[in-house]
């Protein structure tokens, strides 16, 4: 998260599965809890853990940080089991509250099913409305429960568990890497174009999936591989494998916002280092936009791996320019307008001896709607700052996005809205210069997929309503049933 989260995408997800391999020391929620909290930076809203004690589903949700919804009491009562799977959620203005929190746990006629999954659905309305129309009764507003819906449907006529899963990713579209459970198994699966990221890793005979290898290192696994785009992976009693009818269905497209800004610096994605893309980036800031100045500083936490790259490219001394308050949670209450205008200052503090009289160089991972901005460069020029150069390591952020994160309208940009010369003016920086998307699609040393960047391009990789700026759940249909 960075200092100005308020002007930031935001993820809306981290998901974590644990089957114990037979190793009844594995404690499963444990694991999974601590993996949520290495995940905490994909979520802040809700969180839940959803364990199978010998077919038996004790699930526990709700609104707050992991640490704040899971005290020890309500850890013991979940107990332990062979198999649980775990959430962290950030809502967007259509679906917060209670309701939405995931996992989401359904009873069907063959069994029980448990599903957490980060991402979105682009035919999410469409498939609801179909389901709404022959009888289905939602009780969220999250895609999640389509998706519940569609596989449980396919689980009628399917196999197995799995058969049913890739039943329904012939009819879901878009962004989504999710982790299932029935009485048995474990499953994961990520979408044909891998846009959210999704791994393996093992602890003893244990195997756990989840959306970042910060979280395996949580909990002392070992990292083991990527899931691939379109893979299905099973895991149950007799080990792990793998389905792979729905693989190289069409080109791989993770998220470059999951190196930008979304993901930990400390996780490897897709067999790139974040925090070495975040260098990169800085390397490339620092050839495409130079400029005469005595310290580089970061935005905190995102900006500073970017800003150390940059200084090192550079020559320019990096230094701490900014001290971020750790302690203001997502509840921190905010009564006043003057209070909430003060909101970046009671949150971050500049360092008047990194900066005072000096030429700085400010690096931040993005500008997104521009809101705080203008603020924390007043800080910077209030604690002695005699230049404030601002270097942004991703391109101007131009169109919406439809895969996971929270910016669903163009209007909400600052730079759909204005040039670069007027967003220097609006923040009040003194040069301001972007990544040029060419440094974008190389400054992922090692990864091994192709990017989506439709937010920088608006090449979108697969079909999306463009006109769908309204929450997503108020159709026609659900208009005419408030009447
Ligand atoms: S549109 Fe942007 S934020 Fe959304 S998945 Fe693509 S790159 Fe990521």
């Amino acid at each position: 998260m960075s200092m100005n989260d308020l002007d930031k995408l935001h993820e809306e997800c981290g998901v974590f599965g644990i089957h114990t391999g037979g190793d009844s020391h594995v404690n499963v929620v444990s694991a999974t809890y601590y993996g949520l909290y290495a995940l905490q930076h994909r979520g802040q809203e809700s969180c839940g853990i959803a364990v199978n004690d010998d077919g038996l589903i004790h699930c526990y949700k709700d609104e707050g940080l992991v640490n704040d919804v899971f005290s020890e009491s309500v850890l013991r009562k979940l107990g332990n089991g062979k198999i649980a799977v775990g959430h962290v959620r950030y809502g967007d203005a259509g679906t917060k509250g209670r309701e939405n929190a995931q996992p989401l746990v359904a009873n069907h006629v063959k069994g029980c099913l448990t599903v957490a999954h980060n991402g979105c659905l682009t035919n999410a309305a469409e498939l609801r409305e179909q389901l709404e129309l022959s009888g289905a009764i939602f009780h969220t507003t999250s895609d999640v429960e389509v998706m519940m819906y569609e596989i449980t449907r396919c689980r009628l006529s399917a196999p197995s568990i799995e058969e049913a899963v890739s039943g329904a990713m012939e009819i879901i579209e878009g962004a989504y890497s999710m982790v299932l459970m029935s009485p048995t198994k474990l499953i994961a699966a990520r979408d044909p174009h891998g846009f959210r990221p999704l791994c393996i890793g093992k602890l003893g005979s244990a195997y756990i999936v989840t959306s970042e290898s910060c979280a395996l290192d949580s909990i002392g696994a070992s990292f083991l591989r990527d899931v691939e785009p379109g893979e299905i992976v099973v895991i149950d009693d007799n080990g792990l494998r793998s389905i792979t009818t729905h693989c190289g269905k069409c080109p791989s497209k993770i998220c470059v916002f999951e190196y930008v800004y979304t993901a930990r610096p400390d996780s490897v994605i897709d067999g790139a280092s974040v925090h070495e893309a975040r260098l990169q980036a800085g390397a490339f800031l620092a050839r495409q936009h130079p400029v005469e100045a005595d310290v580089v500083i970061g935005a905190p936490d995102s900006g500073l791996d970017a800003a150390l790259g940059y200084s090192r490219e550079s020559g320019i001394p990096y230094g701490i320019g900014f001290i971020k308050n750790k302690y203001i949670g997502r509840t921190f209450i905010l009564p006043t307008q003057s209070d909430r205008e003060n909101k970046v200052r009671i949150k971050l503090n500049a360092v008047a001896s990194t900066v005072r009289g000096k030429r700085v160089v400010l690096v931040d991972d993005s500008i997104v709607r521009g809101t705080t901005c203008a603020h924390t460069i007043r800080i910077l020029r209030e604690a002695g700052a005699t230049e404030v150069h601002m270097r942004v390591a991703s391109s101007p952020y131009l169109y919406p996005c439809y895969y996971g994160t929270d910016i669903k309208s163009a209007d909400s940009l600052i730079a759909h809205n204005h040039t670069i010369e007027e967003i220097r003016e609006i923040i009040g920086v003194d040069s301001l210069g972007y990544l040029t998307l060419e440094g974008i699609m190389t400054f992922v040393p090692g990864c091994k997929r192709g990017f989506c960047t439709a937010c920088f391009d608006g090449k979108y990789p697969t079909e999306v309503n463009k006109n769908e700026e309204k929450p997503r759940y108020l159709s026609p249909l659900s208009e005419s049933k408030k009447n």
